[in-house]
């Protein structure tokens, strides 16, 4: 096996995201093969009882279990650092893996954690249901108001975690506003970054100190495998994240890594090109529905500042009918191109009602507190042609009376 690219880091390093996002991390073996391969295999064999020994001691380089390490897997996590400009970066089995591994690799009884409000639904039963019974506590503000966050701050605070744009309110978060709050108080500022990705937001270099990913959406962007990453500082990395997971196991599948490597190839094209289908579509839902959130559209209240720390809006965008649960699942029901899912960043558009799907578990006073009312639709908008997205949306806003 030879490193292809990462070798000489001085130089890989100054290459721009795009290039990343195709080369970073390759590694080939004797055979030249262009795209990587795949290493389908749990264990390694040692050409002595002295190799074993020297690799478990740490004082050789090398493989010893796929749960630690994988040449598919450490591809993949070479790449995603290269992207994301961390130090370091370990994967994960799924987006909530590395959630969970990320608030449980630095958080002990006692700690106390901030969080932004509106958050993906499992994050908020994590913060809600599991912490709590590890003696961790957390208080939960709104991500759009710097102060709440300065105010939340107490003795034992450790970690800042939210995301931005959240989903599925769209609100947007001061990235470098918090990171610099926390920095001055010593906590540990984690964003998780799925709904845009480093083609379209690098909270590292706003001052954010770990990236938590679910790969599972735009990274691999095809709606094919579940998979997640940690990014951080190499200390945090291996002091912190790598003794939980090599112990914990929420180890990435090679086969899984292999097919995000895949999708990050092309991911810089997805993500500018969906966020341009989600401005044409959110334009034409914008002469049709009450309320419609993208942080692209002027419309926004947050669009100045979405618009400094992302490079586009994204592919995701929601909207508010006046109708309730009932008009909103009425147009579901009359779309024929859009699929109903809740699944987010694939080519395909998707559209959910979030309120009784992905935050179905956060409660109904949850939902209120974060904004997620029942006449409430998130859409994911794909790579089909936008003409065809909007001729079927207003076909099913017509028949759902609008
Ligand atoms: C999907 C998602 C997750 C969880 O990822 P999985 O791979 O489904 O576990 C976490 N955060 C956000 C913002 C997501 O969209």
């Amino acid at each position: 096996m030879k490193r292809t690219t990462g070798q000489n880091r001085a130089i890989t390093s100054q290459w721009r995201p795009a290039t990343h996002a195709v080369r970073a991390g390759t590694w080939r073996t004797e055979q030249g093969e262009t795209s990587e391969a795949l290493f389908l295999n749990s264990g390694y064999s040692y050409e002595s009882a002295a190799q074993a020994a020297a690799r478990f001691a740490g004082t050789e380089a090398g493989m010893t279990y796929s749960r630690t390490q994988n040449p598919s897997v450490q591809m993949l996590e070479e790449r995603i650092a290269m992207m994301e400009g961390a130090e370091a970066c370990r994967a994960q089995a799924s987006g909530m893996a590395a959630m969970t591994a990320a608030m449980l690799c630095q958080l002990s009884q006692g700690d106390h954690m901030v969080a932004g409000r509106a958050l993906f639904g499992p994050c908020r039963w994590v913060i809600d249901n599991l912490l709590p019974r590890f003696g961790i506590t957390t208080t939960v503000v709104d991500a759009r108001d710097n102060a709440a966050w300065e105010a939340a701050i107490r003795k034992n605070t450790k970690v800042f975690f939210f995301e931005t744009p959240a989903n599925p309110t769209m609100d947007i978060a001061d990235i470098a506003f918090i990171s610099a709050l926390g920095k001055a108080h010593g906590i540990t500022t984690v964003v998780d970054n799925a709904f845009c990705t480093s083609a379209l937001q690098r909270p590292l270099d706003l001052g954010a100190d770990v990236v938590a990913y679910a790969a599972t959406k735009l990274m691999d962007g095809q709606g094919r495998v579940l998979a997640g990453a940690v990014c951080g500082s190499k200390e945090f990395i291996e002091d912190k994240l790598l003794p939980f997971q090599r112990n914990t196991g929420p180890t990435l599948a090679p086969f899984s890594a292999w097919v995000v490597l895949k999708g990050l190839e092309t991911l810089d094209l997805r993500a500018f090109r969906q966020s341009e289908n989600a401005i044409r579509v959110g334009r034409f839902l914008e002469g049709r529905v009450p309320r419609i959130i993208h942080p692209g559209l002027p419309s926004h209240p947050q669009h100045d500042l979405a618009m400094k720390q992302m490079a586009a809006g994204g592919a995701i965008f929601s909207f508010v009918l006046d109708g309730g649960r009932e008009q909103a699942w009425a147009l579901l029901d009359a779309l024929e191109l859009i699929d109903i899912s809740n699944n987010i960043g694939d080519t395909r558009s998707l559209i959910c009602h979030p309120s009784t799907t992905t935050h179905h578990s956060v409660g109904a006073e949850g939902r209120e507190a974060m904004g997620v009312v029942e006449g409430m639709l998130r859409m994911n908008v794909g790579l089909e042609d936008t003409d065809d997205l909007i001729e079927d949306l207003d076909r099913a806003l017509t028949r759902a009376g609008l």
